[in-house]
């Protein structure tokens, strides 16, 4: 086994001094907090019970707090880390270990080419959290498990059901590939330096029972545009969806018509409104329209957002 990284990934005194001596600083626009709390480390990676063996995404990896520990469990790990400042340490402690790949640079722009994995772990800097987990789910990149921590707020988001005021677009795309589990909440003093938030983990644990055929065609920006105005009817949203999709291709009134047929298809009132419908509902109604759009010439592509 290699040797243990030089640094005590527990006292901020030590993270300072390290990297005091490199000259290196701290950098919010990175999101910079590195998790000094042991208990909270080892429950996190407890969570993500990742067998031996088996390939990890770390995001953000820092200088390595988890890093370490996910080498010593057994994992193979790639490691996403942007701050060049960062990248030469995490050489140094891990380089000569051959599960150890390092990905430089924005995990937004790299992931698509980076190494396979089929875990990920990441205490995922706030600017990105919420937008790098969309990008995977609409990308259809899935893993088998994810645990992250995340601003607590977002973590409410990713776990909320159907009726609560977290719920939102986001909720439903996280709850249409995984089962999503919140873990524990981690005040700002588990971090170096301290942020003002509250952070919360949440593991995500890939549905078993997911269409093997994928998502119907229009279900992600029928997602979205349902719930940019919240407080219109499904009915009235569903309309606008289906017109910034045909154009001046198929008229209002046969727009209209296919919108309350596909509406009874998936058994949906039209007096309903996005926040109270489940994934299965939107799942059915994106079915239901696929069809009807699909003859009347529309595609999923350009445009579906811009009429919501
Ligand atoms: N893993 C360390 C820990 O738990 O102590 C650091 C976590 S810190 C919250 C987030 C890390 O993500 C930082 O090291 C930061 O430089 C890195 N980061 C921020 N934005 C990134 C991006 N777009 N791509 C890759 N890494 C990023």
């Amino acid at each position: 086994m290699p040797p243990l990284p030089p640094l005590n990934y527990d006292s901020p005194q030590a993270l300072r001094a390290f990297l005091d001596g490199r000259g290196l600083g701290m950098r919010k626009r990175f999101g910079q907090n590195f998790l000094i709390n042991p208990d909270a480390r080892r429950q996190l990676l407890d969570a993500l019970d990742v067998p031996p063996g088996e390939r990890v995404w770390e995001i953000g990896s820092g200088l390595g707090a988890m890093t370490s520990p996910l080498l010593e469990r057994g994992a193979a790990v790639t490691a996403f880390e942007i701050d060049r400042g960062f990248i030469p340490a995490l050489g140094e402690f891990f380089g000569g270990n051959p599960a150890f790949t390092l990905v430089e640079g924005d995990v937004l722009k790299t992931w698509r080419t980076a190494p396979p994995g089929d875990y990920l772990f990441g205490n995922l800097p706030y600017t990105i959290g919420a937008g790098l987990l969309a990008d995977f789910i609409d990308n259809n990149r899935f893993f088998k498990r994810m645990v992250v921590t995340v601003q607590k707020e977002v973590a409410r988001r990713m776990a909320a059901k159907p009726c609560s005021k977290d719920y939102s677009s986001f909720s439903v795309l996280c709850a249409s590939a995984y089962t999503v589990t919140p873990l524990r909440v981690l005040k700002g003093a588990s971090f170096y330096p301290e942020p003002r938030v509250d952070s919360q983990g949440v593991r995500l644990d890939l549905r078993t029972d997911r269409d093997p055929g994928g998502y119907p065609l229009f279900f992600k920006p029928l997602l979205r545009c349902l719930f940019a105005s919240r407080r219109k009817t499904v009915k009235n949203n569903l309309e606008s969806f289906a017109a910034s999709l045909a154009g001046a291709a198929v008229n209002r009134g046969e727009l209209s018509g296919i919108c309350a047929a596909a509406l009874k298809d998936a058994g949906i009132a039209s007096g309903e409104r996005a926040e109270r419908l489940g994934v299965d509902d939107f799942a059915a109604l994106a079915g239901a329209l696929e069809p009807a759009l699909g003859q009347a010439g529309c595609s999923a592509g350009g445009g579906a957002h811009e009429g919501c």
